[in-house]
């Protein structure tokens, strides 16, 4: 694997491969086997996998956690090697954005409600680190998570839009064994906080649950989603919602055709730490084997 630091350097590196497949993963590092995940996958479709770490000042609002955002460049280096990346870009901060840089890539409708609600810039950081970062490494097929399911949503609307020569693939989340949903933020939870994160993936299940036993009323899940969170003593909810998987578009106040698509939504503030998991309440999921 090689480490690169530079975009010219990645660029020289990347023409060697010209006319091959290039796969690209990005991330903020801190890796965990969600990533890996990711990565496994990268490497296994494309002739060359490229991954990067940056932590990506744009962003985060001016109260959230860029200052103490884990990092760990070392243990990321190997990790990302033993997943068949063959190319790590390391961006140093600071060298992403040139001084004078002025341009905003801004998606629309997608990132309005859940976490374009809480997080004012969140969403147009990412359209536009992504976009540069596509330019600069001009991939085939690029990997994301759906623990972010807003953000892989917003990529394919952006990367349609735009029309980007890049197939987006999105990959299902990857749990720790009791049902937390892997992030390099769980490296903040204390013991105590770590236990009533388990309310996340619970609530989950209990909406899963409900809408098989036939509950199609979207009010009615949403009351099922909130009991266990708000059961939880240091969970505080930021939002709870039933949206259409792909346009995110709120569904409370209405009910779901037998089979309709629909996606169950969660972000919590657990003393200082902001958790996101998402189930889609219309197929099976892993989650059900885990709380029983
Ligand atoms: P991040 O480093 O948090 O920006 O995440 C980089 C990529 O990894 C994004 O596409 C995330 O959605 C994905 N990712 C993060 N956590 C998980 C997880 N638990 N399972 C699957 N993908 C994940």
């Amino acid at each position: 694997m090689k480490v690169i630091t530079t975009r010219e350097a990645l660029r020289a590196e990347l023409a060697t491969w010209h006319g091959r497949s290039i796969g690209f993963v990005p991330t903020m590092g801190f890796l965990h086997d969600g990533h890996l995940s990711l990565f496994r996958r990268c490497a296994a479709d494309n002739d060359v996998s490229v991954a990067s770490i940056f932590v990506n000042p744009k962003q985060f609002g001016p109260n959230e956690d860029l200052d103490r955002y884990p990092r760990n460049p070392e243990g990321d280096t190997a990790a990302a090697e033993a997943a068949g990346i063959d190319i790590l870009w390391m961006p140093p901060d600071g060298s992403v954005y040139a001084p004078g840089h002025a341009t905003t890539v801004h998606v629309d409708g997608i990132t309005r409600g859940l976490c374009g609600d809480s997080r004012p810039v969140f969403f147009d950081g990412i359209a536009t680190v992504v976009t540069k970062l596509f330019n600069i490494v001009q991939p085939t097929r690029t990997y994301f998570g759906e623990k972010d399911w807003q953000q892989l949503a917003m990529v394919r609307r952006m990367a349609h839009d735009l029309d980007m020569p890049v197939e987006v693939i999105g990959m299902p989340i990857v749990r720790e064994p009791d049902g937390l949903a892997m992030s390099s933020r769980n490296a903040y939870l204390r013991p105590d906080a770590r236990q009533d994160a388990l309310a996340l993936s619970r609530a989950l299940v209990a909406a899963r649950r409900a809408w098989v036993a036939g509950e199609r009323d979207v009010d009615a899940l949403i009351a099922i989603l909130r009991a266990p969170l708000e059961a939880a003593e240091r969970v505080v909810i930021d939002y709870v919602e039933v949206v259409d998987p792909e346009t995110i578009a709120y569904l409370r106040g209405t009910r779901l055709d037998t089979d309709a698509p629909a996606l169950a939504a969660i972000a919590v503030d657990l003393q200082g730490t902001r958790l996101i998991d998402n189930a889609r309440l219309d197929l099976p999921s892993p989650l059900e084997a885990v709380h029983p």
